[in-house]
């Protein structure tokens, strides 16, 4: 057999994946060098990616790929100290490329409950120390400083965590078509079906960026929260330019408009309406209390350990980073699955990120100056976790800078057409 009749789904749909990473998402340039992170299951995608890249000129494209067992070895056999560390040299060498106008596309298809058998306190201690590490490469993404952009591929565990009652192909099978779908890539004219949702999507943010609201009042079940965005803020959604000059979409698929919270200026409550998934391990019912920004009461159903324990990564992990409008009626919403994949979940429904802010939603003098964000309300953390806080029963009105009480979403939807 070959490769590509071991695989669960039209292979053709790869093909499609990789051309719509390459010339939409990442919109790669001639001579333009690539990194690719994956998983070693998704090699049939990453070998097409690469593929694509050299047909539209890339320059020297570098693949570093993961894998499950190899990620278990250490906590079965790796010694206590190497918890509290990890390879700084790769991240420094990363935000090099990077500087140097290095595109970045990482392929999403791992376990979600990798580490949930592992010791809290271990994966803790690691992720913290890949957080540091990581910090010089992974603020040159959040700064939007080159095209960056993340897909996903159908794995195996991944699938089977979806779609548990299905055998492992069906599993595959079935979560393949839910990322083709969700992705909007298995229709006709995929590119140009992405460029219209897109322009939507920009029109949403116009909408928002009009009003300049003040602050945002969410309502709804087990939730009443006022959050002030940043002054200056500015509303992001689909494709943008990043700092090197490229017009790349981030994240395929993609359904959100965001901006930038103030982190000093967050009150009430707020209760997640999906489950999230943190270093592998599920957390479920989260509720918190703002104050001021921060967070000062939190509990959860399940995982409360591991979610206390990403409160306490530094300063600004009590706080929010990220604040984005997504409609009830989105596809991946409406497919009712839950994906365990922020990159699909994230998407189904409104949500708050606690820990760092993009300082690319910022208006233009603000977002190129480090602390000029700081000092518009910007938060700065080494985490940066999204977690949904959407349904169909959720109003949100915006406040203006006059008071004036304008309302944006009722039962999970737009009010207004556009
Ligand atoms: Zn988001
Ligand atoms: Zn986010």
């Amino acid at each position: 057999m070959t490769q590509d009749e071991r695989l669960h789904f039209d292979p053709k749909m790869l093909d499609i994946m990789a051309e719509v990473c390459i010339k939409f998402g990442l919109n790669l340039q001639n001579k333009q060098d690539l990194i690719i992170t994956s998983t070693v299951e998704s090699l049939p995608l990453v070998r097409r990616i690469v593929e694509e890249a050299y047909r539209a000129g890339a320059g020297v494209v570098t693949t570093l790929l993961s894998d499950e067992e190899i990620s278990l070895a250490k906590y079965r056999y790796g010694n206590e100290e190497s918890f509290d560390r990890a390879p700084e040299w790769m991240f420094k060498g990363m935000a090099e490329a990077f500087e140097n106008n290095t595109a970045r596309l990482a392929i999403s298809a791992d376990n979600p409950m990798l580490l949930s058998g592992q010791n809290p306190e271990r994966v803790s201690r690691l992720g913290k120390a890949m957080s540091i590490a990581s910090k010089p490469a992974m603020e040159k993404i959040t700064n939007f400083e080159t095209n960056w952009n993340i897909v996903s591929y159908p794995g195996s565990k991944w699938a089977k965590q979806v779609f548990p009652e299905l055998s492992e192909e069906g599993a595959v099978k079935k979560l393949a078509e839910a990322i083709f779908s969700a992705s909007r890539i298995n229709g006709k004219d995929p590119i140009g079906e992405l460029r219209a949702h897109h322009s939507n999507l920009k029109k949403r943010q116009k909408w928002l960026n009009d009003y300049s609201f003040k602050s945002l009042h969410y309502t709804g079940p087990g939730t009443d929260l006022i959050i002030g965005l940043a002054d200056g803020h500015a509303w992001k959604g689909g494709a943008s330019m990043a700092k090197n000059g490229i017009i790349c979409s981030p994240n395929i698929p993609t359904e959100e408009v965001f901006t930038t919270p103030h982190a000093d200026r967050v009150d009430g409550y707020v209760k997640a309406t999906k489950p999230l998934v943190y270093r592998g391990t599920l957390i479920e019912g989260i509720e918190v209390r703002f104050e001021k920004g921060k967070i000062v009461e939190a509990r959860t159903s399940l995982g409360e350990e591991v979610f206390l324990q990403m409160l306490e990564t530094d300063d600004g992990s009590r706080r929010l980073g990220e604040v984005a409008l997504v409609p009830h009626s989105s596809p991946i919403s409406q497919s009712g699955i839950l994906f365990y994949n922020t990159l699909y979940d994230e998407n189904a429904a409104c949500h708050i990120a606690l820990g760092q802010c993009y300082s690319k939603c910022f208006t233009e003098e603000i977002s190129l100056d480090k602390e000029a964000v700081k000092k518009s309300g910007g938060n700065s953390s080494m985490i940066h976790v999204d977690w949904m806080i959407g349904s169909g029963e959720l109003n949100i009105d915006g406040i203006t800078p006059d008071g004036d009480i304008v309302p944006i979403f009722r039962n999970g939807e737009w009010v207004e057409e556009i």
